[in-house]
C-alpha cells in the first residue's frame, strides 16, 4: 500500500496508467531487411494516424472544431511525402533501422523550424517533436500513452500533471490520480478538484511500485493506494462509492438555489474555472458566478501565443455561459511555463519573475490579453479584471495604467469595448495583505488567494509534500491575516472574497463566513455540500464561530471550535 495526501476525495477502482515522461530516442542499429524496416515505418505511420484521427474527434467533441483543427496540422504533417521519401531512402541506402531514420530525418525539421524567425513557424517545431515521439514510441515499442483514448477505468500515476496532460482527457474512463508531488493546492490538486476526480498526490515513488495495468484501489478518503486490492476491499470501495453517489444526489436539491443562511443572508458561491471544460461542472453543481477564472490554459494548451481574436472568442465563450466572472490575467511563472516563451532559469521561481511582475514586462502579451477582455465584455453585464500577485500599490498603478494603455489603443482602433470594468487583484502576497487598507483605496474589489498567502506567510512551498504540514486553513495567524484584510476592504467599502481551496474547505468555509466575506469562490464539487450547511446556520452562529476562533492562540483549540460547532449545527 502506498500513502500520499488527499487532493480530491473520493473513491476510485482502475488499471493503473502509469505516466513516466522520457524523451525516446533510438540507437543507431542495422537493418537486415530494408522491405521489413520499411515496412515496420508504414506500420508506425499508420498506427499515428489513427490515434491522430481519435484525438481529433474526441476534440471535437469535448472542446470544439478550433481545438481539433490542431489535429488537421499533424496529420498532414504525419503523411509528409517529403519526410516518407527522405526516410524510407535512408533505410535502403544506409541500412539503419526505421527508429534510427525517422528519428534523423525529422530532427532535421525539427531544427530548421527552430531557427526561423517567424513565431508561427518556430511553434511547428514543438508539433513535428510531438509528432516524431508518437511514431517513435510505436517503432520502439513504447507507445506514446494519451489519456483521452483510453478503454479501461483508469487510474492514473503520474509524477505530476500538467494542464496539457489534462486536457483531452477521457472523463468517462479516467476514476483517479495518483501523483508522487505537490500539496493539496499544487495545480494537479486544483485540476482533480474541479473535474470531481478522486487524487492523491505526494505519493513518494509511485512510479516505482506501482506498474502498468495492476488494478489501484484509491481510497482519497484515506490518502491510501491499494495495489491489487483483494475481494473483500474491492467490495468496500464499491459500497463506499456508492454512498458517495447518494450523498451527492441528496445535494442536488441545492443545485438551483442561491446560498443564504437560515437567517437569509445571502452568500454567493462562485466557482473557480481552469479550462472551458469546467464550464459543465460549474453549472451543473449550480455555482452563483465564477470567482477565479484561470486564463493560463489558453496560453499553455498551444505552441504559439493565442491572438487577440482567439482570446476574445474563448473569453466570450465563459461569459455567455455564467456572470459575474472575475478574470485573472497571465498567472504564468513558478511552475507554469509558456513553452515559447524563454524565461531565465530563476533560483526560487516562486519568489520570482512571475504574474503581474512578468506581464508588466511583456507588455505586448499582457496588453493583448488586457484588449480581449475588454473585447469581449462589452455588452456584458457583470466581469471584472483581477492581477494576479500584486506585492504593491506601485505595481498595482502600473498594471492598471497598462489597462487604461490598452483602452486608449482600441479607442485609436475603433473597435468597440467594455468601458466600465471593475479591477481588482488577487492578495496573496502578505505584503499585500498588510496593506489592504491602502490598496483597497485603489481596487473595486479583493479576491485572497490563500494557496500562496499560506505559501508566503509561512514560508512552505505548496509543491514539497515535507512541508505540506504547514499547510493550516484554520490556523489563527492565517485567520488573523484574513481578517485584516475583510476590514481592510470593508473599510474602504469594497467585496472581499476568497478564491484559494479553502474557500472549498467546509470549516474553513464556516470560518470565513462568520469572518465577513462577501464572496467564496472553490472548486465546483464542492459548491452544494456548503450551501447545505450554510443553510443550517444563522449568521449569529457563524459570528460567534469567528470570534472565538480569532481569539484562540492554537490551530488545535480552534479545530475543537469547529467540530463542536459542526456536531451541534450540521
Ligand atoms: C491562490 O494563490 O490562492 C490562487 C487562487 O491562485 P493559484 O492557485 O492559481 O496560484
Ligand atoms: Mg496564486
Amino acid at each position: 500500500m502506498l500513502k500520499g495526501k488527499i487532493a480530491s476525495e473520493g473513491h476510485a477502482v482502475g488499471k493503473a496508467l502509469c505516466l513516466e515522461k522520457e524523451t525516446l530516442s533510438a540507437e543507431k542499429e542495422s537493418c537486415e531487411n530494408p522491405k521489413t524496416c520499411i515496412k515496420d515505418f508504414h506500420d508506425a505511420l499508420d498506427r499515428s494516424e489513427k490515434d491522430l484521427r481519435s484525438l481529433r474527434s474526441k476534440t471535437a467533441e469535448t472542446l470544439d472544431e478550433d481545438h481539433a483543427e490542431i489535429f488537421d496540422a499533424h496529420l498532414e504533417m504525419l503523411r509528409d511525402v517529403e519526410i516518407k521519401g527522405q526516410v524510407e531512402n535512408m533505410i535502403e541506402n544506409d541500412s539503419v533501422q526505421a527508429a534510427y531514420a525517422y528519428e534523423k530525418v525529422t530532427n532535421q525539421y525539427i531544427d530548421m523550424f527552430q531557427e526561423m524567425e517567424d513565431e508561427y513557424f518556430r511553434a511547428r517545431a514543438a508539433d513535428i517533436a510531438d509528432i516524431q515521439q508518437r511514431v517513435l514510441g510505436y517503432l520502439l515499442g513504447k507507445p506514446v500513452k494519451d489519456l483521452s483514448l483510453l478503454e479501461d477505468e483508469t487510474i492514473v500515476v503520474a509524477r505530476d500533471l500538467t494542464p496539457s496532460d489534462t486536457a483531452g482527457l477521457d472523463l468517462n474512463k479516467v476514476k483517479g490520480f495518483v501523483t508522487e508531488i505537490g500539496g493539496r493546492t499544487s495545480h494537479t490538486a486544483i485540476i482533480a478538484r474541479a473535474l470531481g476526480i478522486p487524487a492523491v498526490v505526494g505519493a513518494k515513488d509511485a512510479l516505482q511500485n506501482v506498474k502498468d495495468g495492476q488494478t489501484l484501489y484509491l481510497d482519497a478518503t484515506t490518502g491510501e493506494i491499494h495495489i491489487d486490492p483483494n475481494e473483500n476491499l474491492l467490495q468496500g470501495a464499491k459500497k463506499k462509492a456508492t454512498k458517495e453517489e447518494k450523498r451527492k444526489a441528496a445535494l442536488k436539491k441545492f443545485a438551483d438555489k442561491p446560498t443564504k443562511t437560515k437567517d437569509d443572508r445571502s452568500l454567493p458561491l462562485f466557482a473557480n474555472l481552469g479550462s472551458l471544460k469546467e464550464l459543465v461542472a460549474l453549472k451543473e453543481n449550480g455555482a452563483e458566478g465564477v470567482g477565479l477564472f484561470r486564463t493560463e490554459f489558453l496560453f499553455m494548451d498551444t505552441d504559439s501565443m493565442p491572438s487577440r481574436d482567439e482570446q476574445v472568442e474563448a473569453y466570450r465563450k465563459v461569459f455567455e455561459t455564467i456572470q459575474p466572472v472575475i478574470v485573472r490575467t497571465l498567472d504564468i511563472g513558478g511552475d507554469k511555463e509558456l513553452p515559447y516563451l524563454t524565461q531565465d532559469k530563476e533560483e526560487n521561481p516562486f519568489l520570482g519573475h512571475r504574474a503581474i511582475r512578468l506581464t508588466l514586462e511583456q507588455k505586448d502579451l499582457f496588453k493583448t490579453q488586457l484588449q480581449a477582455l475588454l473585447i469581449a465584455a462589452k455588452n456584458q453585464d457583470d466581469v471584472r479584471i483581477m492581477f494576479p500577485m500584486v506585492a504593491t500599490t506601485e505595481e498595482l498603478k502600473a498594471a492598471k495604467r497598462v489597462l487604461a494603455e490598452s483602452a486608449d489603443s482600441l479607442e485609436d482602433e475603433g473597435v468597440d469595448y467594455q468601458k466600465n470594468i471593475k479591477v481588482g487583484i488577487m492578495i496573496e502576497i502578505p505584503s499585500a495583505a498588510l496593506n489592504a487598507n491602502e490598496l483597497a483605496k485603489q481596487c473595486d474589489f479583493f479576491s485572497i488567494g490563500t494557496n500562496d498567502l499560506i505559501q508566503y506567510t509561512f514560508a512552505a512551498d505548496r509543491m514539497n509534500e515535507k512541508v505540506a504540514y504547514l499547510y493550516r486553513p484554520y490556523d489563527p495567524v492565517l485567520l488573523r491575516l484574513i481578517k485584516t484584510v475583510i476590514e481592510g476592504a470593508h473599510k474602504e467599502g469594497i467585496e472581499v472574497g476568497v478564491c484559494g481551496e479553502i474557500a472549498g474547505d467546509l470549516n474553513a468555509a464556516l470560518l470565513l463566513a462568520g469572518m465577513g466575506i462577501d464572496e467564496l469562490s472553490m472548486s465546483p464539487a464542492s459548491v452544494l455540500e456548503i450551501r447545505s450547511a450554510l443553510s443550517e446556520v444563522t449568521s449569529n452562529d457563524l459570528e460567534s464561530l469567528a470570534k472565538k476562533a480569532l481569539a484562540n492562540a492554537e490551530i488545535d483549540e480552534v479545530e475543537k471550535l469547529l467540530e463542536a460547532f459542526r456536531k451541534e449545527h450540521l
